[in-house]
């Protein structure tokens, strides 16, 4: 895990300021840079992507969410939030 300057989810507003990657113990922003992009964050609170660059996060560009739209690790991530967030959500109910 690494961590960055707390800051809100473009999406949510939730204060971000951490970020990790299952199996993946050497990735870092640094890392996702010398591979052509920056490093895509995942919201924990709303599932919203968004990239870290420079120490700031901001929204993808159209051309980054092509090319992360096949990253698996991504996807399934983004699905196990969306589906915990449902589960919560529903638990009211
Ligand atoms: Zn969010």
């Amino acid at each position: 895990m690494f961590r960055y300057r707390p800051q809100p989810c473009t999406n949510c507003g939730k204060v971000l300021d951490a970020g990790s990657r299952p199996g993946d113990e050497e990735y870092t922003p640094e890392h996702s840079k010398q591979q052509g992009h920056g490093a895509a964050m995942i919201c924990l609170a709303c599932g919203h992507v968004m990239i870290l660059e420079d120490g700031t996060l901001r929204d993808l560009t159209d051309k980054e969410i092509i090319e992360l739209a096949g990253d698996r690790d991504l996807v399934m991530i983004q699905n196990a939030i969306l589906a915990a967030k449902r589960a919560a959500d529903n638990d009211g109910d």
